[in-house]
C-alpha cells in the first residue's frame, strides 16, 4: 500500500501542474523561474549551518542552536506560499515549500536527522483551526528526505499568546515551559525540530528544553522555511 501510494506520489509528478505563483505549467512546484526567485541564504558558504553566519547567530541570541538551516529570509515567494498555506489551506503550496526545502539541503555532507518534530498547536487551536500548515510541510518534508515525522511525542501543554505581536523578551516569556516531550524510542539520537518561520527562535528554545527534559542526549537541529531576519529590527 505504502509503496502504491509512493509510486502515485511519482506518477503525479509527470503530470504537468500549475505554479500558484505565476500560474505556468510545470513539472514539479514551485516552476523553475519562480525556484529562482528565491533569495536563498549561503547554505554551502556555512557548512550548511546557519549559526555559522553571524547574522543569523546575532538574530537567534541569546540561543545557540546545533544546526540551524532555513530556505531564506521571509519574503517573496516563501512568505506568499507559507500565507497562502496557512490562510486558504492550499496544500498544493506545503508540497512547493518541502520541494523548495529538500532543494536547499543538497550538498550538504553532514548526516541527516532521523526524525523530524514539527511544532504543534496547542489542541484546542488546533480543533479551532483544523490545521496546522507546519505539520503539512513538515510531513511533505520527511516523505521526500525518507524520514519519520513524529506528530504526538510533543505537545503543547499551555495556551500561549500569537508571537507575531510580541518583542523579543515577551516571546521568551509567552512561550517558557508551554511544551511537554515523551520519551522517544531509543535509536533515535539525532532529530529536527521544524516551523515554517523562525524569528527569535523562543518557541524553537522551549521546544528543545521539553525534549531535552526527557531525551537528555538527543541532538536537535533546527529546520524552518524561513528565518525573519528584518522583522525584530
Ligand atoms: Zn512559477
Amino acid at each position: 500500500m505504502f509503496r502504491l501510494a509512493k509510486l502515485g506520489h511519482k506518477l503525479a509528478k509527470l503530470v504537468p501542474q500549475q505554479c500558484m505563483l505565476c500560474l505556468c505549467n510545470c513539472q514539479q512546484l514551485p516552476c523553475s523561474h519562480c525556484r529562482d526567485a528565491i533569495a536563498k541564504f549561503a547554505h554551502r558558504a556555512y557548512g550548511f549551518n546557519l549559526m555559522r553566519w553571524p547574522k543569523v547567530a546575532s538574530a537567534l541570541k541569546p540561543h545557540s542552536f546545533h544546526r540551524v538551516h532555513a530556505i531564506g529570509d521571509y519574503e517573496y515567494p516563501l512568505a506568499k506560499m507559507i500565507t497562502e498555506l496557512k490562510f486558504q489551506k492550499r496544500l498544493s503550496c506545503a508540497e512547493a515549500l518541502a520541494n523548495c526545502f529538500s532543494d536547499s539541503l543538497r550538498g550538504r555532507q553532514h548526516a541527516l536527522p532521523q526524525c523530524i518534530i514539527p511544532t504543534p498547536l496547542y489542541p484546542t487551536r488546533y480543533l479551532q483551526r483544523q490545521f496546522n500548515q507546519t505539520v503539512e510541510i513538515a510531513i511533505s518534508v520527511a516523505d521526500q528526505l525518507e524520514l519519520e515525522c513524529r506528530l504526538n511525542s510533543l505537545q503543547r501543554v499551555r495556551h500561549t499568546t500569537a508571537q507575531v505581536q510580541l518583542g523579543r523578551d515577551q516571546r521568551l516569556a509567552n512561550v517558557a515551559d508551554s511544551f511537554s516531550c515523551a520519551v522517544l524510542p531509543s535509536h533515535i539520537t539525532h532529530i529536527a525540530l521544524f516551523d515554517d518561520v523562525v524569528t527569535t527562535g523562543a518557541t524553537m528554545h522551549a521546544m528543545r528544553k521539553a525534549i531535552l527534559a526527557a531525551n537528555p542526549n538527543l541532538i536537535i537541529e533546527i529546520w524552518a522555511i524561513c528565518i525573519a531576519l528584518a522583522s525584530l529590527d
